[in-house]
């Protein structure tokens, strides 16, 4: 291992450079954005790809999609395991350019690390998966097959496509490498992602706005009755009240509270809410959360009883509970309610989407962690990540016998699509060392069964 990580700090001024270049294209695939830079990207990595020894590079085209780039390296000999690699070149727009300290496509090295939107997310990882081909010249002891999205950040049709066409995708094990550790240093494999599921809660009590002197105290007032429902969501500590949602103590790693104060902004004296420990809040319980709600503004508030109100629920869930059957107890529990007995009226918004929890006691996953250990040392933890990502769904239902691994060059604090964002130069060396790494151990491991 000691050669390979030789081998990788010998690359690794030649893989920030390219990653300056490739991070300096405002690949953004997103309406009303030129899609010329998205081209230049996708060229460029191809360019890279080639270098890198893998064949048969072609761009998959579906409609309204930038092309998913694929190609493969067969694997060495007919027993070696092949591993997909994922990663995607489209960026997030920049944002409000005044929050940033450099200008987002002029990647800028401060302090270790590199400044610039999507340098982390995820075009460090697409160099990463470059460097550890590379460090084995293009002849890894595993086969490849590359699927690098274009268009990930604001979603295409390639969602679907693994789990209608499996045998394109077909692999032993998948890197998804659109992601990172839970603080720079600690090698961390994303072994779960909750669902999600958002639904409507609507109140309609009274014909129109009445005066609140001559009606309020009798006359039900829809904002009260759609406040009453919200609050009964949560129990006293801040849990959440509805019955039958999966819930289970996190047994990985993660965030101290101190550090999770500070990645979550929450002010100076203010508590969390919820109880039992942080991953089981975050990653393995569910989680609501009231995004938007529709009412009279504090502006424009007349003295009247309010004749109708509506909000709208974002509800996370346990990763392995189905979302659909998360949204019908969340919707009877609020059918349920009726607040001084005013009927609810509770719609989905838009399709529940499922989680993901990794089987983790596989060939590949013993590989993992020991690749992982080479890069960053002992401490390997077992993190999830509160987002869905819908493609990881269609590609293990592509693949149910493939072993999915989740890690990557990014880290906890990289800003990605907000302002400043960056990767440590220190976390794509170690990136690189463990994917490599991984082509090693999981090789080794496949042979012996
Ligand atoms: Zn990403």
């Amino acid at each position: 291992m000691d050669e390979l990580t030789t081998r990788v700090d010998g690359m690794l001024d030649d893989l920030c450079a390219e990653l300056r270049r490739l991070t300096r294209i405002p690949s953004i695939a997103f309406p009303g954005y030129p899609p010329e830079p998205v081209t230049e990207a996708h060229d460029l990595v191809v360019d890279l790809l080639r270098d890198a020894g893998v064949r048969d590079i072609a761009a998959l085209r579906l409609p309204d999609t930038s092309p998913v780039i694929t190609g493969h390296i067969p694997p060495p000999h007919p027993d070696a395991p092949t591993v997909l690699l994922y990663g995607h070149y489209d960026v997030q727009p920049a944002g409000d350019e005044a929050l940033w300290t450099t200008t987002p496509f002029e990647p800028t090295d401060v302090d270790g690390a590199i400044h610039g939107r999507g340098v982390a997310d995820d075009k460090s990882n697409l160099i990463v998966h470059v460097g550890a081909l590379r460090a084995f010249d293009g002849r890894p002891p595993v086969g490849i097959r590359i699927v690098f999205e274009g268009q990930e950040e604001y979603g295409s049709d390639f969602d679907d496509y693994p789990q209608a066409h499996p045998d394109e995708f077909a692999c032993d094990a998948m890197v998804i490498a659109d992601m990172g550790n839970i603080r720079p240093g600690t090698g961390t494999l994303t072994v779960a992602l909750r669902g999600v599921v958002e639904v409507i809660v609507e109140v309609h009590t009274l014909e129109e706005a009445r005066h609140s002197g001559n009606f309020g105290g009798a006359a039900p007032d829809a904002l009260l009755v759609l406040l009453h429902a919200l609050a009964a969501l949560h129990d006293a500590k801040g849990d959440v009240a509805v019955p039958g949602l999966r819930r289970e103590q996190w047994g990985g790693g993660g965030w101290s509270e101190e550090e999770f104060r500070r990645l979550a902004g929450i002010r100076d004296g203010m508590p969390l809410i919820g109880t039992g420990n942080l991953g089981s809040r975050l990653w393995s319980g569910p989680a609501i959360t009231v995004t938007g709600l529709d009412a009279p503004s504090v502006e424009r508030a007349a003295s009247a009883v309010v004749p109708s109100a509506r909000a709208k629920l974002n509800m996370r869930c346990h990763p392995a509970q189905d979302p659909a059957e998360a949204q019908r107890l969340l919707i009877e529990f609020l059918e349920g309610l009726r607040p001084f007995g005013v009927p609810l009226t509770v719609t989905q918004a838009g399709a529940p989407g499922s989680g993901f929890a990794a089987a983790t006691d596989g060939v590949a996953y013993a590989a993992a962690h020991e690749a992982l250990r080479t890069a960053w040392g002992e401490d390997l933890v077992h993190a999830a990540a509160g987002g869905s990502i819908p493609l990881v769904n269609s590609l293990a239902a592509a693949q149910p016998g493939a072993e999915i691994l989740l890690f990557g060059a990014q880290d906890s604090m990289c800003n990605l699509h907000g302002p400043n964002e960056r990767v440590l130069v220190s976390e794509l060396r170690d990136a690189v060392v463990a994917e490599a790494a991984f082509f090693t151990a999981y090789a080794e491991r496949f042979r012996r069964g």
